[in-house]
């Protein structure tokens, strides 16, 4: 049964004719739980108040799958003005783009040349950019893509899952990349990913140890609380410096967690989605957990 909800809404959350449409809606079916607002100047005082909260934040301009190469490049044009409004307003914050939104299934070169530009003005402030990690058939020309621009810039890093096969692999190309480890959020075939939670978690932990003695900057992005904690223990007995990674969660997801964690003085970063193209995120968002639905079902039915 599980699965079968989580197939129907990873089902939804490709569907493109919903996709399209509900740009239009506004934010309904109780979106507005976790996307934090329409565009840039709508979620300055939620990062303002996390940031006094001692939180950091990952901004991320929803959109993902372009087939068109105006749509990319006023993306693009987005990502830059958020650029400046994170360096204007001195907030706390980086900014998790997706390549498919820039350009990627269209040319493999224009999507290269968003992200140069992004990355010089983004270096120009001193602000890191994170590549998000996308389905399975993405994932060769993404990481291609994030060679091409190591070459050339030192703030830019991406996103490794723990349910496929070949991460532990891809880990060691990258032990110098700074790194967002998640489990995965889209259906991937058993022929390269693990299916079962068991194994999902289990390569998880094994990822984030190594990740944790290894030489770079790691986001350790989860809100399983098994999981933190057995981190927290490992960190604790192998004396991991503090500055070596953050936990991260999404917005409006474990708050008081969220909270607890920075309080105990870890790094922490909230990922922040906002923007009209909400649906496809909502969607993997129900899909991960059903248990969201309760949270939303109030506002389907009252408003
Ligand atoms: P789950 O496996 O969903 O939950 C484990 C356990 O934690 C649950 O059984 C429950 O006990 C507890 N729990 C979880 N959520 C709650 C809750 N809200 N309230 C109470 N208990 C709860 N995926 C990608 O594929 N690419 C990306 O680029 C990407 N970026 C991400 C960035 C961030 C900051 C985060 C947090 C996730 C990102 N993801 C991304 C999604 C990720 O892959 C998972 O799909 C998602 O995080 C769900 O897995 P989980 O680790 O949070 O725990």
């Amino acid at each position: 049964m599980a699965n079968l909800t989580k197939d129907l809404f990873i089902g939804l959350s490709n569907n493109k004719f919903l996709n399209e449409n509900a740009k239009r809606w506004g934010f309904r079916l109780g979106a507005n739980k976790f996307v934090a607002g329409t565009n840039i100047d709508s979620v300055i005082e939620t990062i303002r108040e996390l940031n006094g909260n001692g939180i950091r934040c990952t901004l991320d301009n929803l959109g993902e799958f372009v087939a068109d190469k105006a749509e990319s490049t006023q993306a693009k044009e987005e990502v830059l003005r958020i650029l400046d409004v994170i360096h204007s307003e001195n907030l706390d914050c980086h900014l998790s783009v997706k390549l498919t939104q820039l350009g990627l299934d269209i040319d493999h070169a224009f999507c290269v040349a968003n992200m140069r530009e992004i990355l010089r003005k983004a270096k120009g402030y001193d602000l890191f950019v994170n590549i998000d990690m996308e389905d399975y058939s993405h994932y060769p020309q993404t990481l291609d893509v994030l060679y091409t621009l190591l070459g050339e810039y030192d703030n830019v890093g991406t996103v490794v899952q723990s349910y496929l096969f070949r991460t532990e692999e891809d880990l060691e190309d990258l032990k110098k990349v700074r790194l967002r480890l998640v489990k995965g959020a889209y259906k991937e075939s058993e022929d390269v990913a693990w299916q079962k939670k068991e194994e999902i978690d289990r390569s998880f932990i094994l990822l984030a140890k190594k990740r944790l003695l290894g030489e770079a900057f790691t986001s350790i992005a989860t809100h399983d609380h098994n999981i933190i904690n057995e981190l927290k223990r490992f960190i604790e007995e192998n004396k991991i410096s503090r500055d070596m990674f953050e936990f991260q969660m999404l917005y409006g997801f474990r708050t008081e967690m969220q909270f607890d964690l920075a309080k105990e003085g870890f790094n922490f970063c909230t990922y922040i989605p906002f923007g009209n193209d909400w649906f496809g995120y909502f969607m993997r968002r129900l899909a991960e957990r059903p248990q969201n639905l309760n949270l939303v079902m109030k506002d389907v039915f009252y408003t």
